[in-house]
């Protein structure tokens, strides 16, 4: 593929083009980096929604887009000052297995709480004044929330499985705060972040206040009526948590005070939404640091990768203050943990290339012909 240079070099074009090309062609991960950028784009309901015509010729909804144009080395260099393409998983320092000491958090929290730890203290630490994720709303639907307190924090425990629109809370920012903030998001929601720090948007939040970056391991999500599909069939109103255990489980949870009640991955499977057949990333390679799920074996523990300085720092801040306990994960985990991520890449290859018919033409990712010979062989 012709690399086509710095991610800022772009054609710009605006939100018709953005409808056209990546909402309605089933590329719009739903992370939220154009709702709020202007006041007529809104994420409703897990849809982006356009509530007025718009006839600018160049937006900021496609500029910023991480799926209207990805430059993978752009993004590296700016968080790492390295090319990209380095492993499988992306750079990194450091991976191990974690959990919060604290036992509420752990209750509360998916599956260590290590999220939830590595915030609470970089929040009692001034590292950061408040963090941008998620929080599920009264009806279990997961929005974008910007929590400033540890009970704040608290509240956001837990996964959602469907879409976040994450970014958009930080759109809503305003422009002159100066508030030092922390990011938690998927992969997809990272590189929209990062894309973002790369050419810092005009009017909006000053995106280079983001000192944190926690990303989240992710596979899919369920969108496109899967909230419909759990009002259907699960108690949403007492529901306390949701779980897609690992392998050798192949079910859905939903854990309500009363119990849990599952149904077959099979059955829902035609939910994932269909823009993560197109995502490259499964370990949040652009974050600081990611946090996915021990396996099976671990179950109630993390998997942590630190990839850079603010990471380890902030690992070695939360251990020292005997908030977060680690141990080595076995070298054998650390292996799957690469095949899994290279398989991802591999089939988001084979899938941009079967969209587009042609080995030079990736659509969004822009990749050196070396990363492609290298994860595609
Ligand atoms: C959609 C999704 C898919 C995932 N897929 C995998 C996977 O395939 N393999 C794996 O090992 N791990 C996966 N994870 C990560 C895993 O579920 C846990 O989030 C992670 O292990 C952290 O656990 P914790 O106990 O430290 O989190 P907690 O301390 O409970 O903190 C959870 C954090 O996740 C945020 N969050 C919740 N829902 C969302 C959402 N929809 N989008 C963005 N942020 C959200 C919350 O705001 C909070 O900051 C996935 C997570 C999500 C949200
Ligand atoms: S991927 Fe994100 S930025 Fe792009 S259209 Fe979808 S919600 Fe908007
Ligand atoms: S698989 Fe990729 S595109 Fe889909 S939600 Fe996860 S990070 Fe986003």
């Amino acid at each position: 593929m012709e690399r086509r240079g710095a991610a800022t070099a772009v054609e710009v074009k605006a939100s018709k083009e953005l409808f056209k090309e990546i909402i309605n062609a089933g590329l719009c991960s739903l992370c939220g980096g154009c709702s709020g950028s202007c006041p007529y784009l809104v994420s409703y309901k897990g849809r982006v929604i356009l509530m007025d015509n718009c006839n600018l010729a160049d937006g900021q909804c496609h500029e910023y887009c991480w799926r209207t144009y990805s430059d993978l080395d752009a993004l590296n260099q700016k968080v790492f000052g390295v090319p990209y393409g380095e492993s499988e998983m992306g750079v990194f320092k450091e991976v191990f297995l974690a959990r919060s000491k604290d036992p509420d958090i752990r209750r509360r929290s998916q599956d260590g709480g290590t999220v939830t730890t590595l915030l609470t203290v970089a929040l009692a630490e001034k590292m950061i004044d408040a963090v941008v994720e998620t929080k599920l709303d009264a009806d279990k639907r997961p929005h974008g929330f910007l929590a400033r307190s540890k009970k704040e924090i608290l509240e956001c425990a837990g996964a959602s499985y469907e879409p976040s629109p994450v970014l958009e809370t930080l759109n809503h920012l305003p422009k002159d705060s100066t508030d030092k903030l922390g990011f938690v998001g998927v992969p997809c929601q990272v590189s929209c972040l990062r894309k973002m720090q790369l050419n810092p948007p005009r009017n909006r939040v000053n995106v280079d206040n983001v000192k944190l970056v926690i990303g989240l391991f992710c596979g899919w999500t369920l969108a496109q009526g899967f909230h419909e599909f759990m009002k259907e069939h699960f108690d949403l109103s007492n529901a306390i948590k949701f779980d897609v255990p690992h392998s050798p489980f192949h079910t859905y949870d939903v854990y309500t005070e009363s119990g849990k009640q599952s149904v077959e991955l099979e059955d829902i499977r035609s939910y994932i939404n269909t823009a993560c057949s197109y995502c490259f990333d499964m370990t949040a390679e652009f974050a600081d640091i990611s946090v996915g799920s021990g396996r099976t074996a671990f179950k109630g523990w993390n998997t942590v990768v630190v990839r850079n300085k603010t990471g380890a720092k902030l690992v070695e801040k939360a251990k020292a203050k005997g908030a977060l306990e680690t141990q080595a994960i076995p070298e054998e985990s650390i292996t799957n943990l690469k095949r899994a991520s290279l398989g991802k890449k591999k089939r988001t290859l084979e899938n941009l290339i079967a969209l587009s018919g042609s080995k030079k033409d990736l659509g969004y990712l822009d990749v050196s012909q070396d990363f492609i010979t290298r994860f595609l062989s």
